[in-house]
């Protein structure tokens, strides 16, 4: 295969492709010798202003990382051992197709299924496996370990993953961040925040555990995991009760007034107090504050829905605009996702329509039970890319199980040589992406940019859209999906890009554009069946949930403990496992403990100790803190296991239990014990 030349250039505007809502537009200094030598911020993008977080400051050395896999490598020990020896593309690309074609050939294309994560978020390159797994008729996968929960609700109530415009915040006067720790995962829009701060506005942030973002506020609300639907709708109950909501508003723009106003009555100040341990006068308080504010504004963050009730919290938290018209007032309303701000047909990639008509489908969250438990056909084949399940995922020890299985065949494609492609049959070299094109959007702004690469592919690795095509290509499939150009088929993603002229030109120039005008996003009413916000949702109680927001109560596994497992400061998911000085800055694989837990325990000072339930028990640094309170137990990030005392990730303690809407994952819904260790 030809690689790319690549001219001597300087510097090259490019976009951080990692999985965070701020999507920013970098600035790529590269060498005589074609070497990234330092990323900055690009200060022409009207969101990110020329700011970078501390972990893409240090990009070159991920990318130059001596750790960057450069060919393609067959296994030669047993799996998870990592032992392989490099073989070419020929020899890889051949085996595959070989595989497949035996096993499909036996068991039907259900035998094959993928895995993709979201380590690389750019439009194309995250796509780019889809058509091809339609066409082999590989299993499918619902849900993720992401925020599938948090859309179902958002969108049972708004109608489309929009909301204020981030950038608006500036003009608030009260932002309730709410499940969001902001300053390491959304730090470009606390910034906008700043400046409404210099006039006085207040920022009030609701989470179980006082975080980065939390310390920053003017009052923080500590409220028990899990319950943040009985405190929105505490809050309803006060804000309807002492008449601080919009009427004109409601009766325009809502939908369900009274029916929501049937059920507030089982969630006073005190029932919710009990509930969620925000004491009945906070609840009235918070109320009164968001009632009275001129235009109050909610960042709602993404990590309350990663549990068993984690649609119906978002979807009541969602309610609370509609209450008091804060949509309709500049600096107000609410904001979880910017998803839907980019117009795309994603059928000219994705390709449904090759897909064969009532395929099976499969929960992604449970990667273990499909690899250990699906029969008829089992999984045969397993291919991952951008993702890496076997310390990501919940309950990786049933997940190893399922790669260890002699009959399974594992393809890996990856920039480094990760937990996942230890057990890999064939492990294929990725490019990063500043090494490949791509179209990037945003799920925290509304502005998109398409990118070329900035330098030439290190060793052999390939792009994943350049791995399927070729895939395609030996499997025989003609279709066009798998030989347009790269920009052929980012103009037909984005018709009303490549319809007009002038945002056609800018975009092919790689400049910033924003496709909705966002200011209006919701100025004549919502995307919902009634047009309007939905207090009331026929469409909930067709699927089966109440159709009025609602809290109720889940069983509780066993242990003493809640378990929540937050993204880390300098690190993201598992991406940034290889940039030595970040990890360096995390220090260890932690667990905040309040000290009253610790002591129950017999543990006095921060020290290594052990945490366990039904699934496994690891060793993590104990650090005693009142940051979280009595009864819930904080590990921000997710370790590589090389780096962790006894090769475990946190997720040997998470369970594959679903989330309420979604099938998403309840990765801060366990239960844990702690002692001291042995
Ligand atoms: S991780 Fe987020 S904040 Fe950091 S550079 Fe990427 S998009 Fe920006």
């Amino acid at each position: 295969m030809a690689r790319r030349e690549m001219c001597h250039v300087k510097q090259l505007k490019t976009v951080c492709p990692h999985d965070c809502p701020d999507t920013c537009s970098i600035i790529a200094t590269v060498n005589e010798e074609g070497r990234v030598v330092t990323t900055k911020g690009d200060p022409d993008h009207p969101f990110t202003r020329g700011a970078l977080c501390s972990k893409v400051l240090r990009y070159p050395e991920r990318v130059h990382s001596s750790e960057r896999l450069l060919y393609p490598l067959k296994r030669t020990g047993p799996k998870g051992s990592g032992q392989f020896e490099r073989i070419t593309w020929e020899e890889a690309l051949d085996t595959i197709v070989s595989r497949l074609r035996e096993e499909t050939a036996r068991y039907g294309g259900e035998t094959v299924y993928c895995f993709h994560g979201s380590g690389n978020m750019g439009v194309i390159q995250m796509n780019a496996h889809v058509p091809f797994f339609h066409k082999m008729g590989a299993s499918q996968g619902r849900g993720d370990l992401c925020s599938p929960a948090a859309n179902e609700g958002w969108l049972y109530t708004v109608g489309s993953l929009v909301g204020s415009r981030p950038e608006s915040v500036a003009h608030t006067d009260l932002m309730l961040v709410w499940g969001s720790n902001m300053a390491s995962s959304n730090m470009h829009m606390l910034a906008f925040f700043k400046q409404a701060k210099k006039n006085g506005a207040k920022m009030i942030v609701i989470d179980p555990y006082r975080n980065r973002t939390a310390k920053q506020a003017d009052w923080y609300v500590q409220i028990k995991p899990g319950t943040d639907a009985a405190l929105a709708l505490g809050i309803m109950h006060v804000l309807v009760a002492e008449e601080l909501i919009d009427r004109p508003y409601i009766e325009k723009y809502t939908h369900g007034f009274e029916e929501l106003c049937a059920t507030l009555p089982d969630y006073s100040p005190e029932k919710v107090e009990a509930i969620t341990g925000v004491s009945a006068d906070d609840v009235r308080k918070l109320a009164r504050m968001y009632g009275q504010a001129r235009a109050p504004f909610i960042r709602v963050g993404i990590g309350l829905s990663r549990n068993r009730r984690g649609g119906m919290s978002v979807r009541s938290i969602a309610c609370l605009p509609g209450l008091v018209g804060a949509y309709h007032k500049k600096g107000g309303g609410a904001i979880m996702f910017t998803s839907d701000a980019f117009p795309k047909n994603m059928d000219v990639l994705a390709r449904p329509d090759l897909l064969p008509e009532d395929t099976r489908v499969l929960d992604n969250v449970r990667v273990g039970s499909n690899l250990l438990h699906v029969q008829n056909p089992p999984i045969n084949c397993f291919f991952v890319s951008g993702g890496n399940p076997a310390i990501t995922a919940p309950d990786v020890e049933l997940i190893r199980k399922g790669l260890t299985r002699d009959d399974l065949f594992t393809v890996v494609h990856e920039q480094f040589m990760t937990d996942t492609a230890k057990y890999a049959d064939i492990v294929l070299p990725a490019t990063t992406s500043f090494e490949n094109f791509d179209v990037f959007k945003s799920y925290g702004h509304t502005y998109m940019q398409k990118v070329d690469p900035v330098i030439a592919p290190l060793g052999e690795a390939l792009s994943n859209r350049e791995l399927y095509c070729e895939l395609a290509k030996r499997m025989g499939f003609t279709e066009d999906v798998f030989t347009l150009s790269n920009e052929e088929l980012a103009l037909a993603l984005f018709p009303t890009i490549a319809a007009d002229e002038v945002k056609r030109t800018a975009f092919l120039a790689g400049e910033t554009l924003e496709l909705i005008d966002f200011d209006t996003v919701f100025a004549n009413g919502f995307a919902t069946p009634t047009g309007k916000l939905e207090f009331y949702s026929e469409q909930m109680l067709r699927d089966g949930y109440p159709a009025v927001p609602t809290y109720r109560e889940v069983e509780q596994e066993e242990g003493a403990l809640h378990l929540l497992t937050p993204p880390a400061h300098y690190t993201l998911n598992s991406s940034f496992g290889a940039v030595d000085k970040l990890r360096e800055q995390e220090q260890r694989p932690t667990l905040q403990v309040n000290p009253v837990d610790a002591l129950a325990q017999g543990i006095e000072e921060d020290g290594w100790i052990e945490a366990y339930n039904e699934r496994g028990s690891l060793t993590l640094w104990a650090k005693l803190t009142e940051d979280v309170p009595p009864g819930v137990v904080v590990a921000e990030g997710v370790w590589w296991t090389q780096h962790t005392p006894d090769g475990k990730s946190i997720n040997f303690l998470t369970s594959e239990r679903l989330t309420d809407m979604g099938w998403g994952s309840t990765l801060h819904d366990n239960r844990v014990s702690i002692r001291k260790e042995a």
